[in-house]
């Protein structure tokens, strides 16, 4: 089995995004891997090459066109699972210092596995996002924190705005961003310290997509993050 790398050259170019040979080469290997570990663990309903460089691969380095990272850029991805976009954008950009966090743990095992066969170096942690918040050696430490598909964007915002430093920036990526989830996740983020840049609608590939680009002015209230029941009982 092989990807198109045509076509992720292609899907990645219509959004601006550049892909090396290297990354695209690993990202070859990372959709073998993915498509056998699949058959044991559940990490995704994508199991077609062709389904996997557009719905994970492209969807996932389309924050390249909206974030830079580089050498050294403390980046986190919360609720990676399969390591989306968290070990695709590390494909993309190896030098860069990431860690990729999630709740469970066999999900998890993969990504281990993956870096551990593509050579790639990051920090895999479960664990839930709002107990690292509360961690000095986490807390407002990154300079770039993503999630895709993890929560509605109020809960997700109090989940990672405390790890972004201030100057940093929080950058959710979710399918629809309905009117009402985005008024009240705007409101949240500028309870957290946060302040919206960028409200991006795509429809990459037919799909809608969103993502959110804001930037950390201030400290979060120490008071933040709540734990889990706080945060799903009474949302911000
Ligand atoms: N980001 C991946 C993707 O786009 O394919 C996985 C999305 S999956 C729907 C959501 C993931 O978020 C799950 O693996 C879940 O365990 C994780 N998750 C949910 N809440 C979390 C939290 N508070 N901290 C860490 N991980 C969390």
């Amino acid at each position: 089995m092989t990807i198109s790398k045509e076509l992720l050259f292609r899907s990645c170019s219509q959004f601006d995004v550049t892909v090396s040979d290297e990354c695209a080469d690993r990202l070859d290997t990372y959709a073998r891997l993915l498509i056998d570990y699949n058959e044991k663990v559940n990490l995704t309903a994508i199991t077609q090459p062709d389904e996997i460089v557009r719905k994970h691969f492209t969807d996932s380095l389309l924050l390249l066109r909206y974030v830079t990272l580089h050498k050294g850029t403390r980046f986190a991805d919360i609720g990676t699972g399969g390591g989306f976009p968290g070990a695709v954008l590390l494909c993309a950009v190896p030098e860069m210092d990431a860690v990729l966090v999630d709740s469970i743990n066999k999900k998890l095992d993969f990504v281990r596995f993956l870096l551990h066969e593509l050579g790639l170096k990051a920090e895999v942690l479960t664990a839930r996002a709002e107990e690292l918040g509360r961690k000095g050696e986490y807390r407002e430490t990154f300079d770039v924190v993503t999630a895709r598909a993890v929560a509605q964007l109020n809960q997700l915002s109090e989940y990672c705005m405390p790890l972004v430093k201030v100057g940093g920036v929080f950058a959710p990526m979710k399918g629809k961003l309905e009117e009402d989830e985005q008024q009240r996740g705007f409101g949240a983020i500028a309870n957290l310290g946060g302040k919206v840049e960028k409200n991006i609608s795509l429809t990459p590939d037919g799909a809608q997509r969103h993502i959110v680009i804001a930037k950390k002015i201030s400290q979060t209230p120490t008071k933040y993050p709540r734990n889990q029941a706080q945060i799903s009982k009474k949302p911000l």
